[in-house]
């Protein structure tokens, strides 16, 4: 086992040091090699002789050697090992690398996202992602140790669940003992967190998975989230505040992470809206932005129900909440309902809501008034809740909750651009999982055990073309479509379309160790299988026959239009054709070409772009 870690090197001076790691740089002054060795912990410098030579950058290195103090004048301040380096007696290269699809050296944050995903396990070997996994299992330690010193207990809840109301859209999956039947995942432990409550835990938490079906935005994580679930019983809602924001405190000092202001500041929703325009806020000065200040606030008072566009009522945070005290008689008597508060609370840190919670209706009275209000029928409500009234019904006790957000407030306390900076493995924008190709396509047999058939008639009866209009008229980008007579080669495409040969996008499909995939060149390049193979990591790589290609596009070969997207496909286009303002394709026809501008193109196709040709 490595039981030397690089930063301890330092403590090492003049003894024999066994170190394992990767090679993060190497430089030669004639006869000397120097290697920065990197782990975990950081790089220390070492010095071979000519042998290590063939040594290259990531490779897995084993290295024995004496660590010696360097001459003060060639001490590399920079470093933490930068005052000793170790002179090699012997190495090994436990694993020679191949050539990296992506450059793990600096910081990564002009990389495209595609491909920083998909090899995510080169991408965290950069320092800065290392750090804020590092920091994220520190944060979620120190929560934990706070909470236990409360008495909490951490129970986990099922993933496999029923749908809960969160205000998004549900993940479903399939039940093969039920056919026709689904499982929701959990947007949130809501109704399961309660219901600990009237089993008596009284405190509870859990750092829990949610998985909400949003559309991606920017500032909220598609697909799944980390949360701080917290539920405890004989509170009010001052209660639960107090005990969270002394948790932040606390967390926070610990590492070392400046707050603007305690006791967080409260506002109310009214009082924030005419301060600062909206119910989420930033406080902090441009020199607190600077140096990384947290700035919190907690929100309070906000109107309990909002209307719908159809112009009847929906809550504005969360069912299960109760009224404000003194606008339970509303509730009950479902009157003045636009002037019903809510106990909520929401948790705002540096422009964003890291956070909300609220004391709940712990009457099955006044769970039934929301739902009513709502507009569901009595049978509604007992179809979708009734084991909520009915738990209700069983001496449940006071209670109230909270969840703040893990990966928002770690994405606010490293100053990160993205959620996904501060996640191990994050689902990219346009919703596929880092490294395994999900949401991937099932086969028919398993569909068939599922009682499930995909791919609905109308869908089924679209052509390519008007799956390709329709993205591009959904995107809104300008192209100019055009009629010619039928061309079977880029070199005629070309001519016909008056347009340089290089502006022509070359859409073909291969099977990449057995996948179909669309990998699109221009019109004067070819692909180098090699490259794509090494850069990829692919070990097989061959072209679709003439019935595959029409099996996978729908379309004849020749007439396949650049876009991956629209069939289901991965999508990789060589770069040469980003050096073009405009790109032309045939658009699913060997008679009809659309010509758009190159940006449209890459906005709304989401190529993984590479340098693959010849
Ligand atoms: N269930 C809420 C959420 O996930 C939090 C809570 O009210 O405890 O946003």
């Amino acid at each position: 086992m490595k039981t030397l870690y690089v930063e301890n090197v330092i403590k090492k001076i003049g003894q024999d040091v066994e170190l394992y790691g990767w090679v993060d740089s190497k430089r030669i002054h004639k006869k000397v090699v120097f290697i920065d060795l990197r782990d975990r912990t950081g790089l220390v410098q070492v010095v071979g002789d000519e042998k290590m030579k063939t040594v290259n950058s990531e490779d897995v290195l084993y290295v024995r050697g004496v660590v010696i103090k360097r001459p003060e004048n060639l001490v590399n301040p920079k470093l933490k090992t930068g005052a000793v380096e170790v002179e090699v007696k012997e190495f090994k290269v436990l694993n020679a690398t191949k050539p990296l699809p992506l450059p793990v050296g600096d910081d990564g944050y002009k990389i495209d996202e595609e491909v920083r995903l998909r090899y995510r396990y080169l991408d965290l070997r950069r320092p800065r992602l290392y750090k804020n996994l590092a920091l994220r299992s520190k944060f979620i330690d120190l929560i934990r140790q706070y909470l236990f010193r409360q008495g909490f207990l951490e129970i986990e809840t099922p993933i496999l669940s029923e749908t809960t109301p969160e205000g998004a859209r549900d993940f479903i999956v399939p039940s093969r003992l039920q056919p026709g039947n689904f499982y929701a995942l959990p947007q949130s432990p809501q109704q399961y967190k309660q219901l600990l409550m009237v089993a008596g835990v009284e405190k509870y938490f859990q750092i829990a998975r949610c998985f909400r079906d949003e559309d991606p935005r920017a500032d909220r994580a598609y697909g799944e989230f980390t949360q701080l679930d917290v539920e405890m019983s004989f509170v009010n809602r001052e209660d639960v505040m107090a005990l969270i924001e002394t948790m932040i405190i606390e967390v926070y000092e610990k590492l070392g992470i400046p707050i603007k202001q305690t006791p967080f500041p409260v506002i109310t929703y009214q009082e924030a809206i005419k301060k600062y325009g909206a119910d989420k806020f930033d406080m902090r000065t441009p020199e607190e932005k600077k140096k990384n200040v947290q700035a919190f606030a907690w929100v309070v008072d906000f109107p309990f129900f909002e209307k719908t566009e159809e112009g009847g009522w929906t809550f504005t945070h969360n069912p299960f909440s109760a009224p404000k005290p003194e606008h339970m008689e509303n509730l009950l008597g479902k009157k003045n309902i636009p002037d019903i508060l809510t106990t909520q609370y929401d948790l705002v840190c540096n422009g964003y809501e890291v956070g909300g919670g609220s004391i709940r209706n712990h009457r099955p009275e006044g769970l039934q008034a929301v739902f009513e209000i709502m507009g569901l029928s009595k049978e509604e409500i007992n179809l979708k809740f009734g084991h909520m009234v009915e738990a209700l019904g069983f001496g449940a006790p006071p209670h109230g909750g909270i969840a703040p957000g893990i990966d928002r407030l770690l994405t606010c306390i490293t100053g990160e651009p993205s959620l996904r900076e501060v996640i191990a493995y994050p689902i990219t924008s346009g919703g596929r999982t880092a490294v395994m190709k999900a949401p991937s396509t099932v086969k028919e047999d398993k569909l068939k055990e599922l009682g499930i058939s995909v791919g609905g008639q109308s869908e089924d009866k679209k052509t390519t073309f008007d799956k390709l209009k329709e993205l591009l008229d959904k995107k809104a980008v300008d192209y100019e479509l055009s009629k010619h007579p039928p061309v079977f080669t880029s070199v005629d495409a070309a001519k016909i379309r008056g347009v340089e040969l290089k502006t022509g996008a070359k859409a073909i499909i291969m099977y990449s160790d057995d996948k179909p995939v669309m990998i699109v060149v221009a019109g004067d390049k070819k692909i180098d299988t090699k490259k794509f193979k090494e850069i990829y990591g692919v070990r097989d790589l061959r072209m679709a026959t003439k019935e595959e290609v029409k099996k996978v596009t729908g379309v004849e070969v020749g007439a396949v239009p650049p876009f991956g997207n629209i069939l289901g496909i991965s999508l990789y286009m060589d770069m040469s054709l980003k050096e073009n303002q405009e790109i032309n394709f045939n658009a699913g026809s060997h008679t009809h070409s659309i010509s758009m501008k190159y940006e449209d193109y890459e906005k709304v196709a989401k190529p993984i772009i590479g340098n693959f040709s010849l």
